[in-house]
């Protein structure tokens, strides 16, 4: 019987863990990493979001590390971080619907101005701002094709939108027009009347998006960052779109999190700030997930959301 540890999101976390896992997968066996018991037996596999690195050495033995995120550059960074052992990413439908819902949603308030309606409504304004552009009529680019990127590209090919995608390799999209690589980012961007970041955080991605970056995207283009906030220059951003570079954008994440009361990304005119929320599927799908993962492993197969070290994502 395989044993799970449970460290993600805390001690106070681990009851919702243990009812979600009691019912997707009840032969599992479930422990807090937290509880004093726990430590004197091994793991097969742990649960993690960010370790503390006291935490790291345990690591170092078990057959699998499962990530509660799709994004595992802050564990790839950790100094202490076990790089021999497999890492599995978050995945599953959910996870994957939600990120489309929610870029759908990011894309066509970007394409209403609906943060305009936010100001208004906030100060009891009735001004006409109608927009007569359909989404038929909007090119909406995805840099980040993978996981992710494909199930949002389909989903707002299906909503009527013209879609694109960017990644490394060459691939085939029905209903997207796939750019691959760094020779490619040009005509890409060119094709973006609002761009998505679905990238991962990775030395070569970090800091991509500056205000020369910006500028060869249509002019008045949107944006929507739910990849991660260093992907970008918070000061290039703020000046695009004050130079009317670009008309609006709707930031799932940024740097740092959480973002401080001070920052001028809050009251901005054109920019949307939610919580890092974009993606979070609930713990019993995320359960269901895991436990996907390690029945597969069990069956000496590879799961698909296996972090590449070298890659980096
Ligand atoms: P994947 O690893 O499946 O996909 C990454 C994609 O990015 C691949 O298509 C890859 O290309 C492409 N890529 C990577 N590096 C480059 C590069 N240098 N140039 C061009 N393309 C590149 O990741 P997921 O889709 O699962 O997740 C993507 C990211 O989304 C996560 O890393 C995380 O940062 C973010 N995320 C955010 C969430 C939120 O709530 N805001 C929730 C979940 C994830 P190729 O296919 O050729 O390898």
């Amino acid at each position: 019987m395989a044993r799970l540890i449970i460290s993600a999101d805390g001690p106070e976390k681990f009851d919702v863990w243990k009812n979600a896992f009691a019912q997707v997968a009840p032969d599992l066996t479930v422990c807090s990493w937290y509880a004093p018991e726990t430590k004197s037996e091994p793991a097969d596999y742990v649960l993690v979001w960010t370790p503390e690195k006291d935490h790291y050495p345990a690591l170092s033995g078990v057959k699998a590390i499962i990530c509660t995120g799709a994004g595992v550059d802050h564990l790839l960074r950790a100094p202490e971080f076990p790089h021999h052992v497999p890492l599995v990413r978050m995945g599953g439908t959910q996870t994957a619907q939600l990120m489309a819902d929610y870029v759908t949603w990011a894309a066509i308030s970007l394409l209403r101005q609906a943060r305009t309606w936010a100001i208004q409504q906030a100060d009891g304004t009735w001004a006409n701002n109608c927009i007569a552009r359909t989404t038929a009529e909007t090119r909406i680019a995805i840099m980040g094709l993978g996981h992710l990127g494909s199930s949002v590209a389909t989903h707002l090919a299906r909503v009527g939108f013209q879609v694109s995608g960017w990644k490394r390799s060459a691939s085939v999209l029905p209903g997207v027009q796939v750019y691959a690589g760094q020779d490619a980012l040009p005509d890409f961007l060119k094709t973006a009347d609002i761009l998505v970041n679905l990238l991962p955080s990775t030395p070569q991605t970090c800091g991509l998006v500056t205000y020369d970056f910006l500028t060869n995207l249509p002019k008045g283009a949107g944006f929507i960052n739910v990849g991660r906030g260093d992907h970008v220059m918070q000061p290039d951003l703020i000046k695009a779109l004050d130079d009317g570079v670009l008309s609006g954008a709707v930031l799932d994440v940024v740097t740092p999190e959480p973002l401080p009361v001070t920052s001028a990304l809050w009251a901005h005119p054109k920019i949307t700030v939610t919580p890092h929320v974009a993606s979070e599927a609930s713990p019993v799908m995320q359960a269901d997930y895991v436990a996907q993962v390690i029945k597969s492993m069990e069956r000496g197969e590879t799961p698909a959301l296996l972090c590449d070290p070298q890659k980096g994502y």
